[in-house]
């Protein structure tokens, strides 16, 4: 994603954050319930649902709207979890926890972060318009926690870079007598004035993105998400599933070329950072 306006002081929300979105089946007991930028999922259980990102305050109605229309509870959300601690994915989160009762979970490095309504944060930490309402952390995760409702097990993988404790979500999706392998990706982003080296206030940011795309290539995948659908071409596919056919979100090839080109991009950027750094 291209975060417009991250140079000034200002926010500026990409209009597609707010643009409602059909919300849809994606496979076996995952569906999406996000808008036209801002990717959110939710996962059905007979003890309950798992919601994944709040978003924008903002977009908290028309998450519920959504969720409602394929109809299920809103209420029945008893699990949060965010793609990582940026007020676009979490900023809605205390709203969701007030008017549900769901339990957050979050990402041991993201935890001060969401805690402090993201005046914690390396780099937005004291931009106004970035910042939110705090939500507390009910259970803290740690690299390849199980987070766990009716049967369905997430898994949460730490893929630092982007945020300290940004976390990619994996859990499996059975369809008929087909299992498949999904992942739904945090962000392997180098925003705009990230400082990959000499960062003082993340002096590891470039090792973590390292390792961030190690992890990345290491999951096996076959049903590509993340936390913006613009990563896995939510569009493109959604038409391409209407249509009928097979399931378009099922993409192992898409998910290797993304992690790929996300990589290329980190390695040039930290290249031209360290040469400059010279
Ligand atoms: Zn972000």
């Amino acid at each position: 994603m291209v975060l417009a306006g991250v140079g000034s002081l200002f926010a500026q929300a990409d209009p597609e954050w707010t643009e409602s979105f059909p919300p849809f089946h994606i496979a076996g007991n995952l569906y999406y319930v996000g808008s036209k930028g801002l990717a959110n999922y939710l996962v059905t259980t007979a003890q309950g649902n798992i919601l994944i990102n709040s978003d924008l305050e903002a977009n908290v109605p028309m998450i519920e709207a959504s969720i409602e229309k394929l109809g299920f509870k809103f209420k029945d959300t008893k699990i949060l979890l965010i793609s990582h601690a940026h007020w676009d994915h979490d900023a809605g989160s205390a709203k969701i926890k007030q008017l549900t009762g769901a339990r957050y979970m979050v990402m041991d490095a993201d935890v001060p972060v969401v805690e402090s309504g993201g005046k914690l944060d390396f780099q937005y930490g004291s931009t106004p318009g970035f910042l939110y309402p705090p939500a507390k952390v009910e259970r803290v995760l740690h690299d390849g926690d199980e987070v766990q409702l009716g049967g369905t097990v997430l898994v949460a993988h730490l893929t630092p870079g982007h945020t300290k404790g940004c976390t990619t979500w994996t859990m499996k999706a059975t369809e008929g007598d087909k299992t498949y392998n999904v992942v739904i990706v945090g962000s392997p982003n180098v925003n705009q004035g990230y400082q990959l080296v000499h960062n003082d206030k993340y002096p590891q940011i470039a090792a973590d993105y390292q390792r961030m795309f190690e992890v990345l290539q290491s999951l096996p995948c076959d049903i590509f998400l993340g936390a913006h659908g613009a990563y896995f071409g939510l569009e493109e596919k959604y038409a391409r599933m209407k249509d009928g056919g097979a399931n378009s979100f099922v993409d192992p090839g898409g998910y290797k070329e993304f992690v790929a080109q996300k990589e290329q991009d980190f390695r040039t950027e930290l290249a031209k950072q360290t040469l400059a750094a010279k």
